[in-house]
């Protein structure tokens, strides 16, 4: 990944230096109503990270000591971490092959009367099939982790569309960035108010408000709660960012489609792809390698390096992380599998023709390499 900025950031960020307001102000105003508007949501509220929306959300439910969270695995550890911020416990859900998602067949056995949420992830930003969880959760809340899935699509809308609350990150390996940042978008007005105060102290009237206001307001605070802020600095290149989203997801997925086209041909190698009901903005562009490949993955990794290709491992799973060592959980063998045998392969808005051909061709002749035994 490399992250999509120009001199349209650098002198949106200028400006609001030499305004003198930097921290939580008009910009982030005006970044939530952009953000929410470009997805078709009702309320934006701006976080300073994907991590700290995901765990402002399960606060706002009340998830507490005692409480279960379905959560994948196979995930940034950030989504499992957000359950234990809360004192509750993060109940690993397995996923599906193809997608990398939890489905409604894997979180339908993992519901118990303490499960407070259900966190869906559209993982590298691949739709999960929400409504499909929704319909077997019966009134247990569904939040989405959309970190990834800026610009992916569901059922025809953007992926989020109708969520309770959906959080989105803006951290560079994302499209949209802001160096550091996050967003929750959510219909529900009295939810996105609380949010709000949540994420700054439990406090009753921003700063930018008091200011604004023209008169004297003495704030108060009305609970215990967090300094999650984003700044107007960040807000000011996520606008520009924003503007930026709908050309990055066509180049990325025209990108994808030619290393459909080159893959189709290395037998045993299985790229990401468009679920039935979506489609990817390819955030992360993963191959799974087919079992009947001897070769282990990090090895196949090292031969790409070598060749001057800096793939990745695939995406990870949290209860194989020394952080989740004893926590308990059902068999997950597709996680187990997806996360050993899955590697991610360079995709960035500088990448060529001929580094594609490179690529693909590198991958081909490792994997010729290391079945042909002639490997290390
Ligand atoms: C990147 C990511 C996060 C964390 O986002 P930050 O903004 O870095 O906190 C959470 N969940 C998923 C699925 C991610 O990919």
């Amino acid at each position: 990944m490399r992250p999509l900025l120009g001199e349209e950031e650098v002198a949106a960020a200028a400006e609001v230096v030499r305004s003198g307001w930097v921290a939580q102000g008009p910009k982030v105003a005006e970044f939530e109503r952009a953000f929410a508007g470009y997805l078709g949501a009702g309320h934006g509220v701006a976080t300073s990270s994907c991590t700290t929306a995901l765990h402002l959300m399960l606060h706002a439910l009340g998830v507490r000591r005692g409480h279960e969270v379905i959560v994948p695995s196979f995930s940034f550890i950030a989504t499992a971490n957000a359950v234990r911020y809360c004192g509750a416990e993060p109940v690993f859900a397995d996923v599906d092959p193809l997608t990398g998602n939890v489905t409604a067949e894997s979180v339908r056995p993992l519901l118990t009367p303490r499960t407070s949420a259900v966190i869906v992830v559209h993982q590298g930003g691949v739709p999960a099939d929400v409504d499909a969880v929704r319909a077997v959760c019966d009134g247990v809340p569904v939040l989405e982790d959309a970190a990834c899935a800026a610009g992916s699509t569901y059922r025809g809308r953007r992926v989020g569309v109708g969520a309770l609350m959906a959080a989105w990150s803006f951290h560079p390996r994302k499209l949209v960035t802001t160096g550091e940042g996050g967003m929750i978008t959510t219909d529900d007005e009295e939810l996105a108010a609380r949010l709000r105060r949540l994420r700054s102290h439990g406090v009753t009237v921003s700063a930018a408000d008091r200011h604004a206001a023209g008169t004297s307001i003495i704030e108060e605070y009305t609970e215990t709660a967090f300094n999650y802020r984003m700044t107007d600095i960040q807000a000011a290149i996520g606008i520009v960012q924003l503007g930026r989203l709908p050309g990055l997801v066509r180049q990325r997925r025209g990108l994808a489609a030619r290393y459909h086209e080159l893959l189709a041909d290395v037998p045993g190698v299985e790229p990401v792809r468009d679920p039935s009901y979506g489609t990817t903005n390819y955030q992360t562009f993963w191959v799974t390698l087919a079992d009947d490949i001897a070769l282990h993955r990090n090895d196949l990794l090292a031969r790409l390096s070598v060749a001057g290709v800096s793939a990745r491992r695939g995406i990870m799973a949290a209860h194989r992380e020394e952080a989740y060592a004893g926590h308990p959980h059902v068999p997950l063998p597709v996680t187990e599998r997806l996360t050993r045998r899955s590697l991610i392969l360079p995709l960035h808005h500088e990448l060529t023709s001929a580094d594609q051909k490179h690529i693909v061709g590198a991958l081909r002749q490792a994997i010729a390499a290391e079945t042909l035994g002639l490997a290390r």
